[in-house]
């Protein structure tokens, strides 16, 4: 049996496992935020943001973010209808309506046009999620968004390392929201960050944050409002601390992956994570989509990846398609790409020889 390759691996070394220990140690009483503060700090500065609130997951944060705009029962938010459910759960927990859109065929993300076209007045905000690390149509979302006074918010849980004409993802909107799980490219376990420039929103969240005490109430055990309890350890932080240290690296790596991939790829009909002019994708997640025409069976592939011990994963199906929701057949980049699309197993300690054995079955079932 050939050595098993994962799907995705945190990449933990010396440096993790020492901060974790001493928080473990020394990180109480007085000290049981030193590493939150620092990590907020860092992850600020890496991202070029004025204000960072460390969480215990992406969801949580975008739950706050949604909360502090003000979206509740009726009200209806605008985002693609390919994703994750973190991405969509957070607006119903507000009694919203997450309205599905379908994407554009190259970047896997919102299309602006059908953006537009779903605008309605209850609309109150549009999720701009940048998929697998490619990035959203931003100016066009924005123009949208500002031309209706419309919030756009940045889901960046999937795109660290990724630029949008030299600003980082997550940095643009009226919000941005991180996620720490094990398989993304910066790991506390669990976890995950609400960024923003917008110093009033800041303060709402904060302030909801710390299950609605506001950071100017001298009274003590005095909520202000009913909040949330989404915060991030301070052990889960130290392991942060170190990963941000790290982060021109662990994107790095990644991003050599992808390109590894690319040239053992090359030459077949399929296509791979875009990477347009004036951007840098951060490459969470290689993936290909097997061109239409082309016969392709997704299970057929994982079988083969499978036999040969190698994880791959099946590209988002249609939120639409879920029970819970209404399903949206309209949307039919969506409800397409799923069937043509795979995830290829990418993380730190991938070897050449591992990728190229991966890339060797994709190419023996396109028959080339
Ligand atoms: C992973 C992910 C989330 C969820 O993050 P959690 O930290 O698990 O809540 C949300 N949105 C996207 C796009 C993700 O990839």
């Amino acid at each position: 049996m050939n050595s098993r390759i994962h799907y995705t691996k945190p990449s933990i070394t010396e440096k993790e496992v020492e901060y974790a220990t001493d928080a473990a140690r020394n990180g109480w009483g007085e000290r049981c935020y030193e590493y939150i503060h620092r990590f907020e700090v860092f992850f600020k500065q890496h991202l070029g943001v004025n204000y960072a609130i460390a969480t215990s997951s992406c969801t949580g944060a975008l739950h706050m973010g949604l909360a502090a705009l003000g979206i509740g029962p009726g009200d209806e938010v605008i985002l693609a209808d390919t994703n994750w459910i973190a991405s969509a759960a957070p607006i119903t927990y507000l009694g919203a309506n997450p309205v599905f859109v379908d994407i554009l065929p190259d970047t896997w993300c919102l299309d602006p046009q059908h953006v537009r076209a779903a605008i309605t007045p209850q609309t109150k905000a549009i999720i701009a999620v940048h998929l697998y690390g490619n990035l959203c149509e931003m100016d066009e979302l924005l123009a949208i968004g500002e031309q209706h006074g419309i919030p756009v918010i940045e889901d960046a849980a999937e795109a660290i390392g990724s630029i949008y004409h030299g600003k980082r993802a997550g940095s643009i909107g009226k919000f941005g929201t991180f996620s720490f799980h094990g398989t993304k490219t910066l790991t506390t376990g669990e976890g995950g960050m609400f960024v923003t420039n917008d110093a009033d929103l800041y303060e709402h969240v904060l302030t909801l944050s710390n299950h609605g005490r506001a950071k100017g109430q001298a009274r003590q055990f005095w909520p202000d409002m009913i909040g949330f309890k989404y915060k991030m350890s301070n052990i889960q932080a130290a392991i942060g601390c170190a990963q941000i240290e790290r982060i021109d690296d662990l994107i790095a790596a990644k991003r050599q992956i992808f390109s590894n991939y690319k040239t053992h790829l090359s030459g077949l009909p399929v296509s791979l994570n875009p990477e347009p002019t004036g951007t840098v994708n951060g490459c969470w997640m290689p993936s290909i989509v097997v061109e239409n025409g082309v016969a392709f069976d997704r299970e057929q592939l994982l079988a083969t990846f499978r036999a040969d011990n190698i994880d791959g994963r099946v590209f988002f199906w249609p939120l639409s398609m879920l029970p819970m929701f209404d399903s949206k057949p309209e949307n039919k980049v969506s409800y397409q790409i799923f069937n043509r699309a795979i995830n290829l197993p990418s993380y730190h300690d991938l070897t050449a020889p591992e990728i190229e054995r991966v890339a060797q079955h994709v190419r023996a079932y396109l028959g080339a």
